[in-house]
């Protein structure tokens, strides 16, 4: 399996186009050490030439054209991105599925709610099915594993699995229709395996942008993966408030804060199996700056920092 990252940021990427905040004010101003990031953003492939997304964000017109991998290779209209795994519904998950429109033929695996919501609720995705083969919807169920599929059916070898992991739908979602919906679909991480016939063994991917708190079931599946892609979004539960003066926690907002005794980088030390990687990193976030303490703390403990263009195989 080889996997991408075509964006590490959370939802605003960094910079975020209105944020004054002392990390986007100075790279603004071309004194930060450390790098601008795009909204977080996976692709993941079994051969090299057929690609799964894993979410769809905001910046994927420049994800896709920054990485050679994903350009058309044949005719007049084609792409090797065969499908796309919805993990939730938000607005920096799913607003690249519109930049997908151009009546190309793709598969989206999604729980029914996400589809309820975007296909039944938001008209502007009725773009995604003008014609018949145009997007082709898989719902799948968390705690099931399912195979990773093209348009045509055609399986990539890759299989999924979904983790409930939080409970609240985005605030776009009409209160009458949250109260329909199974909350178990609200917030997913998803878990791809490659089970080929060369490597019968298999290889595991954790993908957890968002994660609201953290039991003795998810640490075994974070240490059954070779690589963990956690939610790094904020470094302290009260980082908006301290800046912005008000809003929320982290922890209110579904996201473990990576410092603290509560925080990830203590409750998850003592992961032995996987290349441990912080993704979906707020522009706020102090461990960014490559020359602070944070940074510093971080890699000492093991860690890596994702950033955008990052490949590997496993
Ligand atoms: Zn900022």
């Amino acid at each position: 399996m080889r996997m991408k990252i075509l964006g590490s940021a959370a939802g605003g990427g960094f910079p975020q186009w209105n944020c004054a905040c002392p990390n986007c004010r100075q790279l603004r101003a071309g004194t930060f050490q450390g790098k601008p990031r795009n909204q977080a953003q996976l692709a993941i492939s079994s051969d090299g030439n057929s690609w799964f997304l894993l979410g769809a964000s905001p910046d994927l017109r420049s994800q896709i054209e920054g990485n050679t991998e994903l350009h058309p290779l044949e005719g007049v209209r084609q792409s090797p991105i065969a499908g796309i795994v919805l993990g939730n519904a938000d607005v920096d998950h799913v607003l690249g599925l519109l930049l997908l429109r151009e009546l190309q033929p793709l598969r989206v695996h999604a729980t029914e709610s996400v589809r309820l919501i975007l296909m039944e609720d938001n008209s502007m995705f009725a773009m995604l099915q003008r014609v018949p083969d145009q997007v082709t919807w898989t719902t799948f169920t968390p705690g099931t594993s399912f195979p990773l599929l093209n348009a045509s059916g055609k399986d990539s070898g890759l299989r999924c699995r979904a983790l409930s992991l939080g409970t609240h739908y985005p605030a776009y979602v009409s209160p009458q229709r949250q109260r329909e919906l199974n909350s178990q679909e609200a917030s997913l991480g998803l878990i791809v395996e490659s089970k080929t016939v060369e490597s019968a063994s298999g290889k595991r991917l954790a993908y957890m942008p968002a994660v609201p708190q953290i039991d003795d079931a998810l640490l075994a599946e974070f240490d059954s993966a070779d690589v963990l892609l956690f939610d790094g979004t904020f470094w302290s539960d009260d980082e908006l408030i301290r800046i912005q003066g008000s809003g929320q926690t982290a922890l209110q907002m579904g996201h473990v804060p990576v410092s603290s005794a509560e925080g990830s980088l203590h409750k998850l030390a003592g992961l032995r199996r996987p290349r441990k990687i912080y993704i979906h990193i707020n522009n706020t976030n102090p461990m960014l700056n490559e020359a602070g303490p944070e940074y510093a703390q971080v890699r000492e403990t093991g860690w890596e920092i994702a950033e955008d263009g990052w490949q590997f195989d496993l």
